[in-house]
């Protein structure tokens, strides 16, 4: 993996842009900047890479939009040492922004080609991150529970077991809504068990899929 001064220089403009647009978590910022996404998209699509944009990486799949990634992140109130579960590893970006936060990643991707292929490739670029073939409705029991549960997929509603996986006083951030366009949610589990959520607009993913895992 080739990362130049060229390469940092966009990566650069990308988080400035993003700052801009009004996220202010220095963390977040600072993982982006560190993160040669480039590496994560074919490299004949290197232009793509640092524009603020979603872009598909294959099985009809595709990387969250920068700013996406950046928002959901800042949201979830990320400390060094709390656990995240993500649903939908995708290419795996999302997941290295939170590990560079400090968090420790547990991620479920349905689709065996990407879960296969990002696996090996965050395993090359040193993450740490635990990676899950299978339906995220389900959350990873194993290793529950969790002070952070990230879905990076539109969901129509929240699978119960998210919501049993997730500890007191811990968050939800989730794209709820059906057809093109969900609300971004934060949804919090107060100490006493009560669950609270507040709305923060509007936004675009890819469906968060109900049946059980496939190739
Ligand atoms: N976080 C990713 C982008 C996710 S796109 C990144 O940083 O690149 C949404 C992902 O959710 C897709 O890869 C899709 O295959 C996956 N997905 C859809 N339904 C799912 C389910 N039920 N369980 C786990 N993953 C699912």
């Amino acid at each position: 993996m080739i990362d130049s001064y060229r390469h940092k220089g966009m990566r650069q403009r990308l988080v400035d842009s993003i700052r801009r647009k009004g996220i202010k978590d220095e963390k977040v910022l600072e993982a982006i900047n560190t993160i040669p996404r480039h590496s994560f998209l074919d490299s004949s699509f290197l232009e793509f890479a640092y524009e603020d944009k979603p872009f598909p990486i294959g099985s009809g799949q595709t990387i969250s939009q920068p700013y996406t990634v950046a928002f959901q992140s800042e949201l979830l109130e990320i400390r060094k040492g709390l656990k995240v579960l993500e649903i939908g590893t995708g290419s795996g970006y999302q997941a290295c922004v939170l590990e560079e936060m400090g968090a420790k990643i547990f991620s479920v991707e349905r689709q065996k080609k990407l879960f296969t292929r990002t696996k090996l490739f965050l395993n090359e670029l040193g993450y740490k991150a635990k990676l899950f073939y299978g339906d995220g409705n389900k959350g990873v029991k194993a290793f529950a529970p969790y002070d952070r549960i990230l879905i990076t997929a539109a969901a129509p509603d929240i699978a119960e077991a998210l919501l049993d996986q997730l500890k007191p006083g811990g968050i939800l951030v989730v794209p709820l809504g059906e057809g093109g366009v969900q609300s971004m949610m934060k949804i919090t589990k107060h100490k006493n068990g009560e669950i609270s959520s507040e709305n923060f607009g509007s936004f675009r993913f890819v469906p968060l899929l109900k049946n059980k895992a496939n190739d």
